[in-house]
């Protein structure tokens, strides 16, 4: 005789209880899944009050149980720390633009350019930058920066003789 769909029997307030729910297909009252976290909580902290009776249930586990169980145990992934951002100098000091002068290291894209000149810029994002758009130049290599633009340095060296 089939127990399924019957709820007279149920010993509620129990993790049995709570396991005949599952056998039976009803849906759970609170007392039974408060039986069940209680003692989920009691296994956590090492006790196993219903331990035996538990055993002597697990093999009647319906698979919904079995995936109520895998849904409620939380899994604790250890969270990462925050990054360390440590003092780097080589990636540079962030200036703005009209603060660069001939000598100056712009970091960019993990190269360092040496400034040895700069060039008026008579590109068409001048009025984008603005007044006193400039290319810092390293040899053959340029760089745009308007006066207000973020540019990464190397640390001037303390004294300001470069
Ligand atoms: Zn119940």
């Amino acid at each position: 005789m089939s127990v399924i769909g019957q709820e007279a029997g149920i010993e509620h307030g129990t993790v049995k209880g709570y396991k005949q729910h599952a056998y039976r297909k009803i849906e759970s009252c609170d007392a039974c899944k408060k039986a069940l976290r209680d003692d989920r909580a009691a296994a956590r902290r090492g006790e196993r009050p219903e331990r035996a009776k538990l055993q002597r249930t697990s093999r009647r586990k319906t698979a919904e149980a079995v995936e109520e169980q895998t849904v409620a145990t939380p899994v604790l992934l250890p969270v990462p720390p925050p990054p360390q951002l440590p003092d780097r100098p080589e990636i540079g000091v962030p200036i703005e633009g009209r603060e660069l002068e001939i000598g100056d290291v712009i970091v960019f894209l993990g190269n360092h350019h040496r400034i040895d000149r700069f060039e008026s810029y008579t590109g068409s994002l001048r009025a984008a930058l603005g007044e006193g758009t400039r290319v810092a130049c390293s040899g053959g290599w340029g760089m745009t920066v308007g006066p207000r633009s973020t540019v990464r340095i190397l640390p001037r060296p303390a004294g300001g003789a470069a």
